[in-house]
C-alpha cells in the first residue's frame, strides 16, 4: 500500500514539473513514506532519516526532508522537535496537500509544516500513476489500484484503524475507469488494494439481487475492463469469503488463482483475543472451498507469533493449522505492541526471546512446506505475465504465474508485457525456472 501511495505522490509531483531521481545524493527533496504497523518499521524510518540529515550536513547540497505516511500520522508534530533538520510531517489523510506544502517550504527554508489532520469528506483518492515513456525497457505491466481507504475492524493488535482512519470506498465506476486507462497504457494486471478489501462498499453499495457482495460486484465490473487480463486483490479478511467470492474464482476468467488470506493465529483463544471474528476451523473451511473451485490456487498468509497470552499450546495450534493449510508462503511477524491498541495494554506480554524462538520455529516449517509446494510445480505448464528483467540475473526475464509464483526464464526483451506459457523445469526456494513452450498464445 505504501508503494502505491509513494507512486501516486511521485507521479503527482512529476506532473507539476518535479524530476524523479534514483539517487539520494542528487535529490533536492527527500520524502520518506513510512509504515507504523510494527516498531521495527518505525525505527528503520527514523534511523534512515537521521542518517540522511546527518550526511547532508557534510555536503553542499541541503535537501528538504519530509516524513509521509502512517508513522507521520501516528507521531505528528513531535517528529519536527525530535529530528532537527526535518521540515515536513504529512499524515495519511492529507497527502494530496504535498505539492502546496513543498512550494511553501522551498520558498522559506526556515519554515516547518506538520499536517496530520483527519480525513476530508469525501476523502481524496490519488489516481496518478507513473507511466514510463513508450518503448521503455521497463514498461508498466502490472499496477496497484486503491479501491478503499481505512479499516473499521479494530483487531486488538493493529494500529491501522488509527493511522488510516475509517473505511471509505470509491465508487465502482471510478475504479473501473482507472483500470481502463491503465490498460490503455499497457497494463495487463491490476491488484485491487485496501486494508480490508472484502468490506469494500459496505455502506455504499447494496448486495445485488443475486446476493453478490459489493466486492464481488466490483470484481465483476473490473473483469469487463478491456485490456485488463488479470485481477488480483489484497488484503482480504477471512470473514469476507462468502460463497459469492469463492464462486467468483470459478466464474471470473481474469481473477488469478491466488489469495493472500491472513490467518494471524491457529488458536481460537488467541483469535478471539485478537478480535478477528473467525475460528481456525472456519479458516480451513474457506481454504477447502477455494481449493474445490480452483485446485491450483496459491495461498499466502500472515501470522503473528507471541501475541499477549500466547502459550506453547496456542502456538502448537498455529503449527497444526499451518501443517494442514499448506500455505505456499507466509509472512510471519513477531508481535509488536503498538500505541493506541488494546493488545498493548493486555497482561501476559510474551518475552521477546520467546517471540523470536517461535518465529524461527514457524519459519522453518513454512519454508519446508513452501519448498515442497514449489517442487510440485516442476513439470507443470504455467501462464506467465512477463514483467521485466530478473533482479538477480540480467540475462533472465521474470514474471508471475497466475498462482503468483515468480517464474524466471531466458527470452528476448520484446516478451516484456506479454502473457506466455512456460514448462517448469526447476524450482528454487521461492521461484520457479521455466522453458517457453510453443502455443498459439505465445505466437
Ligand atoms: N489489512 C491487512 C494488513 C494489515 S498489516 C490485513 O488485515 O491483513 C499487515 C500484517 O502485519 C497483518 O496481517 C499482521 O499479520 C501484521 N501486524 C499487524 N499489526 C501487528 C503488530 N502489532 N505486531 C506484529 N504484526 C502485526
Ligand atoms: Fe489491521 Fe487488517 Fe485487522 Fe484492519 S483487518 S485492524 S488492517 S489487521
Amino acid at each position: 500500500m505504501n508503494k502505491r501511495d509513494s507512486e501516486a505522490l511521485a507521479s503527482r509531483l512529476a506532473s507539476q514539473g518535479y524530476l524523479l531521481t534514483d539517487s539520494e545524493q542528487s535529490a533536492d527533496i527527500i520524502l520518506l513514506n513510512t509504515c507504523s504497523v510494527r516498531d521495527n518499521a518505525e525505527q528503520k524510518a527514523l534511523n534512515k532519516m537521521r542518517m540522511l540529515i546527518g550526511r547532508s550536513k557534510l555536503q553542499e547540497r541541503k535537501p528538504l526532508f519530509g516524513f509521509l505516511g502512517c508513522m507521520a500520522q501516528a507521531h505528528g508534530e513531535q517528529l519536527l522537535e525530535e529530528i532537527p533538520g526535518l521540515q515536513l510531517v504529512l499524515g495519511t489523510h492529507r497527502s494530496h496537500k504535498l505539492p502546496e506544502y513543498l512550494e511553501a517550504l522551498l520558498t522559506d527554508r526556515e519554515k516547518k509544516i506538520a499536517d496530520c489532520g483527519g480525513m476530508e469528506a469525501p476523502p481524496v483518492f490519488l489516481k496518478d500513476h507513473i507511466v514510463p515513456e513508450k518503448n521503455s525497457n521497463s514498461p508498466l505491466v502490472s499496477a496497484f489500484v486503491n479501491i478503499m481507504h481505512g479499516c473499521d475492524q479494530y483487531c486488538t493488535y493493529c494500529i491501522v484503524p488509527e493511522t488510516r482512519g475509517k473505511e471509505f470506498s470509491r465508487p465502482i465506476a471510478d475504479i473501473v475507469d482507472e483500470c481502463s486507462s491503465l490498460a490503455k497504457n499497457g497494463v495487463k494486471e491490476v491488484t485491487l488494494l485496501g486494508q480490508i478489501v472484502t468490506s469494500y462498499g459496505k455502506r455504499l453499495i447494496r448486495p445485488s439481487p443475486e446476493g453478490l457482495s459489493p466486492f464481488v460486484q466490483l470484481l465483476e465490473e473490473v473483469e469487463k475492463a478491456e485490456g485488463i487480463e488479470r485481477i488480483r486483490f489484497t488484503s482480504p479478511h477471512p470473514k469476507g469469503y462468502g460463497m459469492d467470492l469463492v464462486e467468483a474464482y470459478g466464474r471470473l476468467n481474469k481473477l488469478c488463482q491466488s489469495a493472500h488470506i491472513p490467518l494471524q493465529s491457529g488458536s481460537n483463544r488467541i483469535l478471539k483475543a485478537m478480535r478477528r471474528g473467525y475460528t481456525a476451523e472456519r479458516f480451513l473451511e474457506i481454504l477447502a472451498q477455494l481449493r474445490a473451485v480452483q485446485p491450483s490456487i496459491g495461498v499466502v498468509t500472515d501470522i503473528i507469533v507471541g501475541f499477549p497470552g500466547e502459550t506453547e499450546e496456542d502456538f502448537q495450534e498455529t503449527i497444526n493449522v499451518v501443517r494442514e493449510a499448506r500455505f505456499d508462503s507466509a509472512f510471519i511477524f513477531k508481535y509488536s505492541p503498538r500505541k493506541y491498541t488494546v493488545a498493548a495494554e493486555m497482561p501476559d506480554q510474551v518475552p521477546m526471546e520467546m517471540r523470536e524462538e517461535r518465529h524461527a520455529r514457524l519459519m522453518a516449517l513454512v519454508n519446508e512446506i513452501a519448498r515442497e509446494s514449489y517442487q510440485q510445480k516442476i513439470g507443470t505448464i504455467q501462464e506467465v505475465l512477463v514483467e521485466g528483467v530478473s533482479r538477480r540475473n540480467v540475462n533472465r526475464l521474470q514474471g508471475r504465474s497466475r498462482c503468483n509464483k515468480i517464474v524466471l526464464f531466458e527470452g528476448p526483451s520484446a516478451w516484456v508485457g506479454t502473457i506466455r506459457k512456460f514448462r517448469i523445469v526447476r524450482a528454487g526456494q521461492y521461484s520457479l525456472y521455466g522453458e517457453p513452450i510453443e502455443t498459439e498464445k505465445n505466437k
